[in-house]
């Protein structure tokens, strides 16, 4: 796979400072069930790399001390990870509002059957990866036989009342280009995927989030070996917004890698850039205390992914969009 940071470090990406935090984000692993191309982990089934309970203490403690209101689970798969369950009933008891960033096909995987139960009986809001209402579309990204299997996951989530008016369970779809495009608006994209789904297989759910693909790990490996990776930042460059700046999700969230080091944003993490403007790791464990507010935040030319059209973040578009085509996709 091409690295593809030192293409990105040389940045004319503008100064952002962190406002105040109230997400604590953690990658629990890179162990997935599934080896996607536009994965940014790099994830899939031969990974071994987890997360320890005695991290995910930390987190906790970490969580109390600095009054965090959101913990989003990423991965890999996290829930993969064999304390998932107990972290996530603490966090539960804590009163701590979970995001699980779920790929769907994980809810049918052989020892998950009771996991959709599970996830409803703690509250948890379902972030889920769906690129496309289009089954080969679907597979083409994703892998053969991605689009039936994250099918049965919906209905499975469906039947627990989640992404139905009113039941208070919440089911996010995300959508990402298959190819190094910006994504359509996020609006537009939304209702389609509402009409399409719903009339299509019957399916509910709650916003559609449309994420840009960052020029990194493997897709950014792929850019490269297409030829398309100048034409790419290109293209992200120009459609940079400095509106979209406020709304980055590094302003609000940190990100927890699997041996507890923190980073501006899983992006950040993925490169291996460091919290804040140094060099050097900084362990969860030194920041119990720290105070986050109007800390700078370590940038580079990937963060025009962040900026570009309607902005993007793990909540979705971050501004109001702009007229995008939907044939983008
Ligand atoms: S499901 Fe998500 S974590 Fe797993 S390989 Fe695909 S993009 Fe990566
Ligand atoms: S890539 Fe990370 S650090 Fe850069 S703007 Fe986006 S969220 Fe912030």
């Amino acid at each position: 796979m091409r690295d593809t940071f030192p293409l990105l470090v040389n940045t004319d990406f503008p100064a952002v400072r962190r406002g105040r935090l109230t997400t604590l984000q953690a990658n629990l692993g890179y162990r997935c069930n599934q080896s996607c191309l536009h994965c940014h982990v790099a994830a899939g089934p031969a990974r071994s790399e987890e997360m320890s309970w005695a991290t995910m203490s930390l987190l906790l403690r970490f969580a109390d001390r600095q009054g965090i209101a959101s913990l989003d689970l990423t991965g890999g798969a996290p829930e993969l990870n064999p304390n998932f369950r107990r972290l996530v009933v603490a966090a539960h008891q804590m009163g701590l509002h979970i995001i699980d960033r779920c790929n769907l096909t994980i809810l049918n995987e052989p020892g998950q059957e009771d996991l959709a139960d599970f996830l409803a009986a703690k509250d948890v809001e379902i972030v889920a990866s769906l690129p496309c209402y289009l089954e080969e579309n679907v597979d083409r990204q994703r892998g053969d036989g991605v689009f039936e299997s994250s099918l049965i996951g919906l209905r499975k989530l469906n039947a627990l009342g989640y992404g139905l008016p009113e039941s208070g369970k919440t089911l996010n779809l995300v959508f990402n280009p298959a190819g190094a495009n910006l994504p359509p608006s996020q609006p537009e994209l939304e209702a389609a995927y509402k009409e399409q789904l719903a009339t299509r297989y019957g399916i509910m759910f709650n916003h559609l989030l449309a994420l840009a693909n960052m020029p990194i790990k493997r897709f950014g490996s792929t850019l490269v070996s297409r030829h398309e990776f100048h034409d790419y930042m290109r293209l992200l460059k120009g459609a940079h917004r400095d509106a979209n700046l406020a709304g980055v999700m590094c302003r609000t969230l940190i990100s927890v890698s699997w041996r507890g080091h923190v980073h501006d944003c899983d992006f950040n993490q993925m490169l291996g850039l460091a919290l804040g403007e140094g060099d050097t790791s900084i362990h969860l464990a030194t920041l119990l205390d720290h105070q986050f507010e109007d800390r700078p935040i370590r940038v580079a030319d990937h963060c025009y992914g962040c900026t570009a059209g309607q902005g993007s973040g793990c909540g979705g578009a971050l501004a109001v969009p702009q007229t995008a085509s939907l044939e983008a996709f």
